[in-house]
């Protein structure tokens, strides 16, 4: 089978590698599709300094295409999102039959299963409650994820920032009751107006800039709740810990490890999915082949107007 391997900053090469054997408790899943993960792209454009090879792609859904004598409850042909740590961008991965779920009618190349088992878990650990006001610093694809389950949860208003026009008119389209971009406007000032100076109850960051970090504070209500979402990773970031001391900020940090906190949220999410409460279709705006991985990922990074969300669409040319 065909696997991808990035053997160097900007370099993937496609490597012939043996089908894997599922275990008894495992699935050998034919992958559809593997979504470009932003923390993936430190590693492509060599910002990080990762041991090389890398075998990344951890956002798979795809096809049960062998099941493990002891395993119940899936069939050969069952469309599954799945969790995976690495070699997404391959024809084949193999998983433990407890880390797939059914994928039901979605269309495979927008479950995504990875990032919505995160953003189901942010959004459920920052407890949204009815008629609160929030605020997400963010409309990227992390931050429509989170957008579309804080509505879930039956918010007053929902308060979407960014420094790009056309995802707040994504924002907007997803349902905000306000967008403000801030090079234009200040958001402490916007949520204060529209708080009556109460500011928001819960705020979410889904940039992973350090940037936002400072303004999660000058948003938030006394005791209100900060929700890490974006990816911080590398140098330490300051933030403004003396302020949050003093306002007694509830500071909740949804970057998930344990695994079976990711597989809830995941079950979770792809319920949520197969019902059609909830839809990522729109937010999938490049699809790239197997082969193409290299612009997949150099797309991710650039972030051209319209972009959300690159995915690794796989064909299996020899399937019958
Ligand atoms: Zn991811």
């Amino acid at each position: 089978m065909r696997t991808a391997v990035l053997t160097g900053p900007g370099r993937f090469e496609i490597e012939d590698a043996p089908v894997p054997r599922p275990g008894p408790d495992d699935l050998l899943v034919a992958v559809a599709a593997c979504g470009v993960c932003a923390s993936e792209l430190e590693a492509w454009t060599g910002r990080s300094s990762p041991d090389y090879p890398l075998r990344l792609g951890h956002e798979v859904s795809g096809t049960v295409s062998a099941v493990g004598d002891r395993v119940q409850g899936f069939s050969v042909g069952d469309p599954v999102g799945v969790w995976v740590t690495e070699r997404g961008f391959s024809e084949h991965v193999v998983v433990p039959a407890s880390a797939a779920f059914p994928a039901g009618h979605v269309r495979l190349d927008t479950v995504l299963a990875e990032p919505l088992a995160c953003a189901v878990n942010a959004v459920d650990l920052a407890d949204v409650r009815l008629g609160d006001d929030v605020v997400l610093i963010g409309a990227g694809f992390m931050g429509h994820l989170a957008q579309q389950l804080v509505a879930l949860r039956g918010p007053r208003q929902v308060i979407v920032a960014d420094t790009r026009r056309d995802a707040l008119d994504r924002a907007g389209a997803l349902g905000a009751t306000r967008t403000v971009h801030v090079g234009e406007e200040r958001l402490p000032d916007v949520v204060a107006e529209l708080t009556d100076g109460r500011m928001a109850d819960v705020t979410f960051e889904c940039t992973g800039t350090p940037a936002a970090l400072q303004t999660l504070g000058e948003v938030t209500r006394m005791s209100g709740k900060l929700v890490l979402v974006g990816f911080h990773q590398g140098p330490p970031r300051p933030v403004p810990l003396g302020y949050w001391n003093w306002m007694a900020y509830d500071l909740r940090n949804a970057h998930f490890r344990d695994v079976p906190t990711i597989l809830a949220g995941m079950r979770t999410g792809l319920r949520l999915l197969c019902a059609g409460v909830l839809d990522l279709g729109r937010h999938v705006t490049h699809r790239f082949e197997l082969a193409d991985i290299a612009e997949a990922f150099d797309t991710a990074v650039a972030k051209p107007e319209g972009f959300v969300k690159a995915t690794v669409v796989v064909d299996h040319p020899h399937a019958g």
